[in-house]
């Protein structure tokens, strides 16, 4: 099997998982978007995830990425695609950040919010990265006070809250803290009901996100295959 039909069958694997949370949770398949999370993987098999059908990819290391994208852009000239930063994001790194990511899923702080305005040279989709559990190490901004970060990006002129993203804690299960979460954005979208967008769910866990109300599926190994050590 050559890596295209690798590819292929992966992403049917992935495309029956999606529909059967949809259909168990009663939701429509059009309800969640696929993210394909290429980080470690080469430009190759983004270009072959993008003639297989995927249009949004992501990536969580500035610098691997910028040399992706560009990689990818000769390999598929042309081609329509959005990117994403999923990975936790210094503020100096903001401006490169913005020179090939279309969102930024990782917010979880107003000096990051106030570095991504101040690189902006056009509105920038946002996500709030949300913590369940409050644990700062693994990021995320405590879910106890979303509200007061989502008003932040939605105050500022360049920043446009698009909705929320969150990785499920280790110490909870991901029922729960996807639970939590769907709450928590259900009382956000009485003050901004354009931030749509729940990011939850990755190859483990994608059916309780998805019954949970995740728009968005972030699936790296079930598509792509497990990775190696990422470089340091
Ligand atoms: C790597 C990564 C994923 C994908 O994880 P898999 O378990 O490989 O599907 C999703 N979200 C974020 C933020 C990641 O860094």
């Amino acid at each position: 099997m050559n890596r295209r039909e690798e590819l292929a069958l992966s992403l049917a694997e992935v495309r029956e998982r999606v529909a059967g949370a949809c259909a168990a949770a009663g939701r429509s398949v059009d309800e969640v978007g696929l993210l394909a999370v290429t980080k470690t993987f080469p430009a190759e098999d983004v270009a072959l995830l993008h003639d297989l059908g995927l249009t949004e990819f992501a990536e969580n290391r500035d610098q691997e990425a910028s040399r992706k994208v560009r990689e990818f852009a000769e390999l598929r000239p042309g081609a329509r695609v959005r990117w994403h930063m999923v990975g936790s994001l210094q503020r100096n790194k903001a401006r490169s950040v913005l020179g090939w990511a279309d969102r930024v899923d990782t917010v979880d702080s107003t000096r990051l919010a106030d570095a991504l305005a101040k690189a902006a040279t056009r509105p920038v989709d946002v996500l709030v990265q949300v913590s369940i559990d409050g644990d700062a190490a693994r990021g995320g901004y405590p879910i106890g006070d979303l509200p007061r970060l989502a008003d932040y990006v939605a105050r500022s002129d360049e920043l446009v809250l698009r909705g929320v993203m969150t990785v499920a804690p280790l110490g909870m299960s991901p029922e729960q803290a996807f639970a939590a979460l769907y709450q928590a954005v259900t009382r956000l979208r009485d003050d901004h009901p354009d931030a749509t967008v729940i990011s939850a769910g990755m190859s483990g866990d994608l059916e309780d996100a998805i019954a949970h109300g995740s728009t968005c599926v972030r699936v790296g190994t079930a598509l792509l295959g497990s990775r190696r050590l990422a470089s340091p």
